[in-house]
């Protein structure tokens, strides 16, 4: 795993900045969702990827062994669906301070009210009721200002991103342009640069339990890293269509939990939406061509996570070059907002 990575400054390659909740192993929503987009775009854009532990303690303060466990995982999944290690970095969200400076400046340019009205902070707020109960805290209400300074100190150009994210990059290009025309130079040049979002064309994945969205946290996703039986027997537990009770019954593929999986994973997903329409075929063998399916795609996947999980130590290795690397970046960043704030006093 010897790394050869181009300086980041020898470069004239546009910059992705995308990242992932180090709060559990990554699933196939996080696939089709953002992993395959990041892993076709690495090329072309100088990618660095987040593991963005910080956040995860906005609703995972209560368990931060939890947190730093999975930021292996998550670097792990990332490696193992094709982020080259040669050319994307991986990055400890927690080890970049600047990030949690701009925050604080970020903060003084956001309202309690434009947070609250985010919809996906709002969804998921629900989503947490037995964790904070009627009352949201301050740290997890705010993580799209955070989230908007992860983006902006390492002056993303793009961030690829699903429909779920779209709020929260909508508040992140609010926030540069308010920040911009308030610290700018005269002369209208802005300090920050505005990123550009890129839409995932995937549609969300479902959950096993056909809740519309697959969730690390929800208990209903199959994991990149699962075996192959384990693939088994939760594609068994996956929800179908309630009206087709019999083999026989015809079956209605646009409300079937497992279609939708076939039309990711299996090639004839057509032949198969016609032979459950007209009743030819069973559930039961549904679900097991489906597991043979994702198992054939999640095959490679395994052995590549195989490879570099017996190998942590570098791979943590990687993740501190990464870290390392932006590290640079955002402090020069944090240096001309600084400048902007009148907040460079040169102590050092
Ligand atoms: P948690 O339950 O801890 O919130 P999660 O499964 O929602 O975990 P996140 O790390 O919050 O995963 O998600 C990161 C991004 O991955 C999302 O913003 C979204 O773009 C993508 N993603 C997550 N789940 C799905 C899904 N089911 N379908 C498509 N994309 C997804
Ligand atoms: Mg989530």
């Amino acid at each position: 795993m010897n790394q050869t990575q181009a300086t980041p400054q020898a470069t004239n390659q546009k910059r992705i900045l995308t990242g992932d909740r180090p709060t559990g192993k990554l699933h196939i929503g996080h696939l089709f969702g953002s992993l395959q987009q990041r892993v076709a775009l690495q090329h072309q854009y100088q990618t660095f990827v987040l593991l963005a532990d910080v956040q995860a303690l906005t609703d995972h303060f209560h368990n931060p062994a939890l947190v730093r466990e999975n930021v292996l995982e998550v670097a792990l999944d990332n490696l193992a669906v094709g982020l080259d290690p040669n050319v994307s970095r991986l990055v400890i969200q927690s080890q970049i301070p600047q990030i949690a400076e701009l925050t604080v400046f970020f903060s003084n340019l956001v309202t309690l009210s434009r947070l609250q009205q985010n919809p996906t902070v709002k969804t998921e707020i629900a989503e947490k009721r037995s964790l904070f109960g009627e009352s949201v805290t301050y740290g997890f209400l705010g993580y799209p200002v955070s989230q908007a300074a992860d983006i902006t100190i390492f002056d993303a150009d793009l961030v690829p991103v699903g429909e779920d994210q779209l709020p929260q990059l909508e508040q992140t290009r609010e926030l540069v342009r308010k920040f911009n025309s308030i610290y700018g130079k005269a002369d209208g040049a802005g300090i920050l640069k505005e990123p550009q979002i890129q839409l995932s064309a995937t549609p969300r994945v479902r959950g096993l339990d056909g809740n519309s969205k697959m969730g690390k946290s929800l208990g209903n996703a199959v994991y990149l890293s699962d075996s192959s039986v384990t693939v088994g027997e939760k594609v068994l537990t996956a929800l179908t269509d309630p009206l087709k009770a019999r083999k026989t019954d015809p079956g209605r593929p646009e409300v079937c939990t497992v279609f939708s999986y076939h039309q990711m994973f299996s090639p004839n997903a057509p032949e198969i939406a016609l032979e459950c329409r007209s009743g030819a075929r069973g559930c039961v063998d549904c679900k097991l061509q489906l597991a043979r399916s994702i198992n054939t795609q999640l095959e490679p996947i395994r052995q590549t996570r195989a490879f570099y999980q017996s190998r942590p130590k570098d791979v943590m290795d990687l993740v501190m070059e990464g870290t390392r690397e932006a590290g640079a970046i955002a402090e020069v960043t944090l240096a001309r907002v600084k400048e902007g704030l009148y907040l460079n006093y040169g102590f050092d």
